[in-house]
């Protein structure tokens, strides 16, 4: 499925939030109008926020200070609301839940407390069934190190060193009880495990997603079969449903996939109070690199296209035009190309760089690869050094030899060594085109990268 995206309100009563940790106002419509998940766990941390320090809020309403936290509603759109109502904010919104819906809620507990306890017992029975869990225990008292701070989990046990804490996820979990209890199982160094009666990748409830958008989208059922599986393997087993991200053809999409898994294939992360089989995060921000690079690659490719065509050229109106969009492309990149491509030294430089990357005269009138070269040492001394890496990293230095029949070139790069080495201040390296070379060369870019330190362990 594609990934979905959060959508506001139609009427943003707090149409704009202040943002305490930068001092910068939000418009309410752009907090919200992002990927569904990133909000989802930002919605988190404003309550998580609010429950470790009621003084200092994240986010806050610009007319009366009030902390605000993100509230979802009934057709999953979102809209901020006051903590506290203030009477003299002009933002001030009406009474809350109606009897109705209170009465709703209630319903809805009564229903789902025989479900509750049924999955209570299959996770107790399932811990039971793997004998390197201490003996599992229900709603006993877990006693905090703060010894004012306690909880009650549905299920608690321990293994070796690690105490573990599970809980039933039921519609009736709200936010701020999925927040706390996080944040307190994570203060007591415990793993925290919500516990699904059951999951539909195809309907997902807020409820639920405050909970597995906060666990690395890995979602735990227990049931039948899962208890019957730990009984087998003698080790206690779950229902995973987790998603994938997948690169089809540009975007990316989340697959939801589901595995029996036993609790040694899961990655216990105590330090963002995470349990997961598979981890969406990491493969997110690989997938995100490669969508990255691949537009890049592109914007690469356009560029040396001119390049090859126009470089070379005096400039003219139409290529003028066609510079001018390919500045425009560069721009939201952070690259800044000169107003005119026939500008020295930028030009000699591209020419140099993309024949060197190429083995091949790019950008000039040669004919041969060490014509430039004797360019480059006549013309560029500064820009020898990423020169001679380009040759090198791309694979180009035979061509010169095949080319150098007089042997002048063989000459030229020791003494070009030698100079470097001397420290002669002709030769030394001009790095105000390394973004630029970097970008195209992208071989070479940690060469160009690397500081005077990296150089001296050599
Ligand atoms: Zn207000």
């Amino acid at each position: 499925m594609s990934l979905e995206f959060a959508e506001p309100t139609e009427f943003q009563l707090i149409d704009e939030v202040l943002d305490l940790d930068t001092g910068q106002p939000i418009k309410a419509v752009a907090f919200i109008a992002r990927e569904l998940r990133a909000v989802m766990q930002d919605r988190a941390m404003i309550v998580s926020r609010l429950n470790k320090d009621l003084e200092n809020p994240w986010l806050v309403c610009p007319y009366c200070m009030a902390a605000v936290y993100l509230v979802s509603s009934v057709d999953r759109k979102f809209f901020f609301r006051h903590r506290h109502e203030d009477e003299n904010c002009p933002k001030k919104s009406g009474p809350g839940l109606s009897q109705e819906v209170i009465n709703a809620l209630k319903y809805n507990g009564a229903k789902e407390s025989l479900a509750h306890q049924r999955t209570k017992e299959l996770v107790r029975q399932s811990l039971l069934a793997d004998s390197r869990f201490s003996t599992p225990q229900v709603e006993k008292v877990w006693r905090g190190m703060d010894r004012k701070k306690w909880r009650k989990p549905d299920v608690q046990t321990a293994w070796n060193d690690r105490r573990f804490a599970f809980e039933i996820q039921l519609s009736t979990t709200y936010l701020s009880i999925v927040v706390e209890r996080r944040d307190f199982y994570q203060a007591e160094g415990g793993h925290l495990v919500w516990i699904f009666q059951d999951f539909d990748p195809q309907r997902t409830p807020r409820a639920e997603e405050d909970v597995f958008f906060n666990n690395n989208t890995n979602v735990f059922v227990a049931n039948a079969s899962t208890l019957q599986r730990s009984r087998e393997t003698g080790k206690f087993t779950l229902e995973c449903w987790y998603t994938i991200p997948v690169l089809v053809a540009g975007p990316i999409l989340d697959e939801w996939h589901r595995a029996d898994v036993s609790i040694d294939e899961l990655t216990l992360d105590l330090e963002r109070q995470r349990v997961f089989f598979f981890d969406y995060d990491a493969e997110r921000a690989r997938l995100n690199d490669e969508l990255a690079e691949q537009g890049l690659e592109a914007l690469r490719q356009t560029f040396e296209c001119f390049w090859e065509r126009y470089g070379g050229m005096s400039s003219t109106e139409s290529i003028r035009t066609k510079w001018g969009e390919l500045r425009d492309k560069f721009k939201p990149y952070g690259l800044a190309l000169p107003e005119h491509y026939t500008e020295p030294p930028f030009n000699g430089i591209v020419s140099l760089m993309l024949s060197a990357k190429h083995g091949r005269p790019i950008g000039y009138g040669h004919q041969r690869l060490i014509q430039v070269a004797n360019t480059a040492f006549d013309h560029y001394k500064p820009f020898l050094l990423p020169f001679g890496w380009a040759l090198q990293t791309y694979g180009h230095n035979a061509v010169l030899d095949e080319q150098d029949t007089k042997g002048t070139w063989k000459k030229r790069r020791k003494m070009i060594r030698e100079q470097i080495k001397a420290k002669d201040p002709s030769y030394e390296r001009n790095t105000n085109y390394d973004a630029l070379i970097a970008f195209l060369l992208p071989q070479i870019k940690r060469k160009l990268l690397r500081t005077e330190n990296d150089k001296d362990q050599e």
